[in-house]
This record gives C-alpha cells, structure tokens and sequence, in this order.
C-alpha cells in the first residue's frame, strides 16, 4: 500500500512508454475518433476540460519495461539537477533505444525489477527526480496518443488512479502541453 493506494505489481498501464513505435508512445485503437467535421462542431472529447491529479502511487513508474525518452531539455535539467557533465549522465542513466529506421533515441535506463532508474524508496518512495523529470513525465496523461480519442482517456483512468481525478485541466492547458511535446522532440541519433 502506498499513499492510501494498492498498487499492483500487475497493472497494465505504464506511463513509461511501452513500444518503440515511431509515434514513440503506445497507440491505442478505439471507437472514440470523430471525423473532422463532427470535431469542428464540437471540438476535441477534451473541450470542457479533464480532470487529473496525480496520486502518487508509483504504478506508472515501476513493474514493466518501458521507455522515458528525452528532449535535449530534459537532459539538460537533470544534468543541471545532478551536477554531471554530458558523457557520465548519458552513460550512467541513459540508453539508445534502436528504430526501424536506423536511427536510435535516447531513454532513461530502468532497473532489473523494470523501476525506473530515478525511482527510490529513500525518497518518500517515488521519482528522486520529481522537480526536475522528463516532459514525458510531466505531461502524463495528456499525451498526444491518449488526447486521440474519449476511448483512449478511458482506458488510461482504468490503470492510472489520478485520471478524471482532483484538478480540472482546460482544453487550453491540454493543449498547450501537446505542443510543448511537438516543440522538444526527443534526441536520435544514427545506430
Ligand atoms: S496516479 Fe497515475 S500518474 Fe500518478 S503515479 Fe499513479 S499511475 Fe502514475
């Protein structure tokens, strides 16, 4: 039990991603798509806002493999956080993870039981790096992939207990966190 919460080692929904896909996160099918002129009616299933809070449980950060890929931001904050120069917090915390298309992009590192690298238990268990973790953290769960469809937002509140939650994001919120993902891609390089 962490914070009130039972967390299961068996959830399925991860807030890592979970498939190297070149969308970088994990697509969900679902009725929930509406044709653009259906959306231009009534905008995004999102338009009055969406309720999240996140309740600290951990379930999205530890149990299964994933991937927390990086901005050149990211990288640049946690170094800054961590006090390390380029080369060693790339080698320390840090791999590639190849493409189909020969190209590789940085991730965080996970531990042999799959927690993330950053996650501790010396730190009131959860991220060591909470201030400062990545925008695919800090933006979770409005994800382009889960903003798609009603269906997708569904399927996430069934794993994630912070989801329809606590604080109402606007539809102005929501979005602007989609375009700050659009505005700090993730590093690739060639394999
Ligand atoms: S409430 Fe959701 S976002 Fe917060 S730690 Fe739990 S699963 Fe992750």
């Amino acid at each position: 039990m962490i914070g009130g919460l039972t967390v299961s080692p068996k959830k399925r929904y991860y807030c890592k991603v979970m498939l190297e896909s070149s969308g970088g996160e994990r697509q969900k099918s679902g009725s929930g798509h509406e044709s653009p002129a259906e959306l231009s009616v009534k905008g995004p299933f999102y338009a009055g806002g969406l309720r999240f809070s996140c309740q600290r449980c951990s379930a999205c950060c530890r149990f299964e493999s994933g991937y927390v890929y990086l901005s050149r931001q990211d990288v640049s904050l946690l170094r800054t956080a961590l006090d390390m120069p380029y080369d060693k917090f790339i080698e320390k915390y840090c791999r590639w993870v190849p493409e189909w298309n020969g190209k590789s992009r940085l991730s965080l590192k996970e531990k042999r039981n799959y927690d993330c690298i950053f996650w501790s238990k010396e730190h009131g268990e959860g991220c060591r790096v909470y201030k400062e973790r990545p925008l695919q953290c800090r933006t979770f769960p409005f994800w382009p992939s889960i903003m798609e469809s009603k269906d997708n937002w569904e399927m996430t509140a069934q794993d994630c207990p912070g989801t329809g939650e606590g604080e109402l994001h606007s539809r102005d919120s929501i979005e602007k966190m989609l375009a700050k993902r659009r505005m700090e891609p993730i590093i690739f390089r060639d394999i």
